[in-house]
């Protein structure tokens, strides 16, 4: 049963590792979020894709839901002692991933090449593309001016209001012929709980991106990022409400409007079920919070069959 997921970072991440135990080897493919990526010290740094990658790779930082576990930091502390103002964190281990990254970039190679190459090497029994091969800076108006998103979300803890967001080169950008290709076959798209203006978003923005969902015949299944009013971690409800979003699980599924025809709610949203029906979306109300992996694997399992492809199940 091919799955295609679209996926930010930390909860996106969490359904897409449930997604995977769920399904047969191969058979899902996450299309994850680029528009965060940046430079640092000449390394490329793609913080979702490294999420989802050392999540479904098993080896992702359980306590951050970012970085490696049992990671080290010796680099950084000697970077700190050159000077540097050390504000994103970079472990020892997760270094050698950017590294390698950006090397094999200099010399040519696309990153959905180089990801297949980091993620194989890694065991990881699925496929993760990047949202393209371009890149896009998501760029945010802030009284404090524009600032992109790493310095919003890490450098300044993500306390300036967001009114406006710039997806800088999504212009140029290209769906890849991998992203239209799992599209093309999938027989089910999930779009996972992750932020809808800042991970989904930019996803979405891509030329060609949009197209590929709508003519799929595909069920479409979206997961609110969103429960009782409130983001379970971040800033997605605050940024929500200052770009004049509705914060609750209509509010997202608004925002999915067209492209999406099942929508996964919280039991806490129960009372939206007629708002969002009236969309022309089918709801499951169910225990949307994923607190340990048996909730990754439950909810995945309950998306599955929500979308009827687990049929008996
Ligand atoms: P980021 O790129 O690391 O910020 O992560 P994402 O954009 O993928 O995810 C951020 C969103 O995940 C937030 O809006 C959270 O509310 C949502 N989220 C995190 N954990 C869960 C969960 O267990 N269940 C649901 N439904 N949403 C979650
Ligand atoms: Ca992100």
């Amino acid at each position: 049963m091919k799955v295609a997921a679209l996926a930010g970072g930390v909860g996106g991440a969490k359904l897409a590792a449930g997604l995977q135990a769920a399904l047969p080897p191969g058979d899902l493919t996450v299309i994850v979020n680029t528009a965060d990526d940046f430079d640092l010290w000449g390394l490329h740094i793609c913080p979702d894709l490294d999420t989802v990658m050392y999540t479904l790779g098993g080896v992702a930082n359980p306590e951050t839901g970012w970085g490696i576990k049992n990671e080290s930091f010796d680099a950084l502390g000697m970077l700190t002692r050159y000077g540097e103002d050390t504000w994103f964190k970079l472990g020892d281990r997760d270094l050698a991933t950017h590294v390698l990254r950006s090397a094999r970039l200099r010399s040519g190679e696309l990153l959905t090449s180089i990801t297949a190459a980091l993620s194989n090497s890694l065991g990881i029994p699925s496929y993760i593309l990047p949202m393209c091969d371009e890149p896009v800076s998501t760029m945010l108006d802030t009284p404090a001016g524009k600032l992109n998103f790493q310095e919003y979300f890490v450098r300044r803890g993500q306390q300036d209001e967001v009114r406006g967001i710039e997806l800088r080169g999504v212009e140029k950008a290209r769906s890849t012929a991998a992203v239209l290709d799992t599209l093309a076959g999938a027989e089910t798209i999930v779009f996972c709980p992750s932020n809808p203006v800042v991970s989904i978003g930019p996803i979405l923005a891509v030329p060609g991106m949009r197209e590929a969902v709508t003519s799929s015949p595909a069920p479409k299944v979206a997961v609110s990022p969103i429960i009782g009013g409130r983001a379970l971690k971040g800033p997605a409800d605050k940024m929500l409400a200052s770009l004049g979003h509705e914060v609750s699980a209509t509010g997202i599924a608004r925002m999915y409007e067209g492209l999406v025809d099942r929508m996964v709610v919280d039991h806490a949203d129960e009372d939206e079920r007629n708002d969002i029906s009236d969309l022309g979306m089918t709801v499951l109300a169910t225990d949307a919070v994923m607190r340990d992996e048996p909730d990754r694997g439950r909810l995945a399992r309950e998306v599955l069959g929500f979308a009827g492809s687990l049929a008996g199940r």
